[in-house]
């Protein structure tokens, strides 16, 4: 049945059960997945491998959160790691997405890390950017994509679906320049209030049981879930 669907996942194994539960391998799984999509149906080429992995790799772990598959902390703990690896270990801020001439393909040295981990951050910082604007979210980029399927995907074409989406300087700072973030910003952006639990109050301050929470907590549960609020095509 997978052959009808052109789909080749390409991996064969014995998943001991402790490892199929994982939240990093549902992530791998769904990444192969969603590559039905982009890779396979949105077609592309090596000079935006940061687009096909990188937003391939956002976008599988959006939608697990939004599936609660994952959970949300989970999200924001992998997106906090992920970016870190991005900013200490690739070359994420020193050369840009929109350099075409690169070849993304290292070896998984510091050029495909930043293909992969810094577009995840790329794909994460315009999902957050579009939401901000009140905009469906980057799932609306790929509804875009797969309703013109005669549209060349490259960097031209994304940069206009930015600019359609009122983002043109968004793409000048982060596509064509060299702008890197800390994730805590933009997670704290949608509500993740990364102070662990406890951390930052004073002992005996904890909430006990049947308390009510604190407005803060309920303005970020709010955002939180507003950010992986799945808008279903009109
Ligand atoms: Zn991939």
């Amino acid at each position: 049945m997978g052959a009808e669907y052109g789909l080749v996942l390409g991996f064969m194994g014995d998943t001991p059960d402790w490892q199929a539960t994982s939240p990093y391998y549902y992530h791998f799984v769904a990444h192969e997945f969603f590559h039905t999509w982009l890779g396979n149906n949105i077609d592309g080429n090596e000079s935006i491998v940061w687009f096909h992995e990188g937003f391939t790799d956002y976008l599988s772990l959006w939608h697990l959160a939004a599936a609660d598959l994952v959970s949300q902390d989970w999200f924001a703990d992998r997106i906090t790691e992920l970016g870190d690896e991005a900013r200490e270990k690739s070359a994420w801020g020193k050369i840009a997405f929109a350099q075409t001439e690169q070849s993304w393909r290292d070896g998984d040295g510091p050029i495909e890390t930043m293909a992969y981990k810094g577009g995840l951050m790329l794909a994460f910082a315009l999902d957050v950017e579009l939401r901000a604007a009140g905009k469906p979210g980057l799932p609306q980029l790929m509804r875009d994509l797969l309703a013109h399927p005669e549209l060349d995907v490259n960097l031209a074409s994304l940069r206009q679906w930015c600019a359609d989406q009122g983002l043109e300087d968004f793409w000048q700072q982060y596509v064509v320049g060299k702008t890197t973030f800390d994730p805590r910003e933009k997670l704290a952006e949608v509500g993740f209030n990364l102070k662990r639990q406890g951390e930052g109050k004073r002992q005996g301050e904890g909430k006990g049981e049947g308390e009510i929470e604190s407005a803060d907590e309920r303005s970020g549960k709010e955002t939180r879930s507003q950010f992986f609020h799945f808008v279903p095509q009109s």
